[in-house]
């Protein structure tokens, strides 16, 4: 007998040891165990009620499926969205007859002249702009300085045609990258971090959830990652659990202090779990998590905490100098392992930048890309864009340069002020209204005490009447304010007409609304279990809109 026959010889036919039947019942005991590990699982992270809700939730949304394709339903939602389009089309893009489209490459190129003549008629021809230069616009333009626009300008004339892909070639650029992340991270009280610049706030966080995602990977071989977040955290976390196919567990905060309760997040971290987030601070209320006891947190169960301060940016790390009290929530606290921060908020650069930093180097590389056989040569690219405008760094640069620490802390002073004032006001001259939390820096929330009596988007949309853009908030209804460098020297007159809308608000017969849409969009929202799927088209009709040439 040759070798291969006695070794055949010694193994059992394969049906002897697993007969059909067997297997199936295996299978089956294996389909059981592993649905019953994850309704445990979905059970003893979400609770009891937290489950029933789920359970109701996916059933109302059946149910809403099946009612949205009637064909009568069909019929009426899409006459709705018709009017919507054009009412949305209306308010967006400029129609008439001096109105010039420029559908098509022109056949001759225009001389520069022409083509800043039409660039101001352009900014001109859209009726009911919102003007920004008043200061009544909440965050969007964070300084707006004719000096700062200047040196902005400058320092993308001089850089305006260079790209950090090519640091052999732009070698200036490569070096204000990197002093930029340094700056930032000596900020963040972390010298001996890590980080790259990316195109703005969601970039940044796309990126450090990526490198989280891959860093399970590697190191603890999680195939099924997810993630849990404050029900405040930024859209930005679900956008990254949408592109990179990570599950999200909100968590919702509490409703006095506004902060993520630690036990709550505690429950919904399991071992596919790869990052916990906290907000300092965050965008719908500006109040902080605690992340003192998040990180802890993440440190004992080793997975990585991210502090998004994308809004905080400039401003948190100024606090203490500045005399405001802050609890802590940089690098130094112990589990912290990555923070996005948002040079083109209160770091006043321009849009389009924004800086993600780690607690090492080791971390950072799992947010990188290589391609090691791409037949264009080996590609390597630290973050989502290949080719980068090496102006926006060096803008940013000049910003910072510009800026200094006293610059930093003198705004970070006057804006906090503002909001602080803005903040006592309402604690204590608007008894109708609450303050959301303890806002710590330059964002003030404020809800209706008695919203079926007076609803606080019905004043929100009366302070619009009175030329203020403010952000409309959900559950609960609130509408905020963020601070900018514009907003300072308007507290008092956000203050007397808050009062005026107040009035005005309770003056008119309960039910009506203003006329404004702050109250449209949200009573379309929330009013029907239909609700939510309807302001997904009507979101989409939005986007459309904005392609309209
Ligand atoms: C603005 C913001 C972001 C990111 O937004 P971008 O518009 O992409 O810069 C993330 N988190 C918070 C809390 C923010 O306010």
């Amino acid at each position: 007998m040759d070798k291969v026959a006695a070794l055949k010889a010694h193994i059992p036919p394969v049906r002897t040891l697993i007969s059909v039947d067997g297997a199936k019942n295996a299978f089956i005991a294996y389909f059981v165990f592993t649905h019953l590990v994850r309704t445990t699982v979905f059970v003893s992270s979400h609770g009891i009620v937290g489950t029933a809700r789920a359970v109701y939730g996916g059933v109302m949304d059946r149910v809403v499926r099946i009612i949205m394709s009637l064909p009568s339903t069909v019929k009426k939602v899409e006459e709705g969205m018709q009017q919507a389009r054009i009412d949305i089309e209306a308010r967006l893009v400029p129609s008439g007859p001096g109105v010039e489209r420029h559908l098509e490459l022109p056949a001759q190129g225009k001389c520069t002249e022409w083509i800043l003549a039409e660039m101001d008629r352009m900014d001109h021809e859209t009726a009911g702009k919102t003007e920004w230069k008043d200061g009544h616009v909440s965050g969007a333009v964070y300084h707006g300085g004719e000096d700062m626009e200047r040196v902005i300008v400058a320092a993308f004339e001089k850089f305006v045609v260079s790209n950090p892909l090519h640091p052999d070639v732009f070698p200036a650029v490569r070096k204000m990258e990197a002093e930029v992340v340094s700056m930032c991270l000596r900020m963040y009280n972390h010298p001996d971090g890590a980080g790259t610049m990316t195109s703005g706030g969601t970039e940044s966080i796309l990126m450090a959830v990526k490198a989280y995602r891959d860093w399970a990977r590697d190191v603890k071989g999680i195939t099924e990652p997810e993630m849990v977040i404050p029900a405040s955290a930024h859209a930005a976390f679900d956008k990254a659990g949408a592109y990179f196919k990570i599950k999200v567990h909100h968590i919702p905060v509490d409703p006095v202090t506004r902060q993520v309760p630690i036990k709550a997040v505690k429950r919904a971290v399991n071992w596919n779990t790869i990052m916990v987030v906290g907000s300092a601070i965050n965008f719908p209320d500006g109040c902080m998590d605690d992340i003192v006891e998040l990180g802890k947190l993440a440190k004992r169960r080793n997975i990585g905490l991210h502090v998004d301060c994308c809004l905080g940016s400039f401003i948190m790390p100024f606090l203490e100098r500045a005399g405001f009290p802050v609890a802590p929530f940089d690098f130094r606290v112990e589990g912290v392992t990555s923070i996005s921060c948002d040079t083109h908020k209160y770091g006043f650069a321009p849009k389009g930048s924004s800086v993600v930093m780690y607690r090492s180097a080791d971390l950072r590389k799992y947010q990188y890309y290589v391609n090691s056989e791409w037949p264009g040569g080996v590609y390597a690219s630290p973050s989502i864009s290949g080719s980068r405008p090496g102006s926006l760094i060096a803008g940013t640069w000049a910003a910072m340069q510009y800026m200094g620490q006293e610059g930093y802390l003198n705004s970070c002073r006057e804006i906090v002020a503002t909001a602080k004032t803005i903040e006592n006001a309402i604690r204590n001259e608007l008894p109708e209204l609450f303050v959301l939390g303890k806002p710590v820096a330059s964002v003030v929330a404020f809800g209706s005490k008695d919203e079926s009596a007076l609803s606080v988007l019905a004043i929100g949309d009366l302070m619009s009447a009175r030329g203020w853009h403010l952000n409309a908030l959900m559950n609960p209804p609130a509408v905020h304010i963020a601070c900018t460098r514009l907003t300072v020297g308007r507290a008092e007159r956000f203050i007397t007409d808050l009062k005026d809308s107040l009035r005005e608000a309770k003056e008119r017969p309960s039910g009506a609304s203003a006329g404004g849409n702050m109250v449209t969009v949200y009573g379309l929202g929330h009013s029907t279990a239909v609700g939510p799927r309807l302001v997904q088209k009507l979101a989409t009709v939005f986007l459309d809109t904005l392609y309209k040439a």
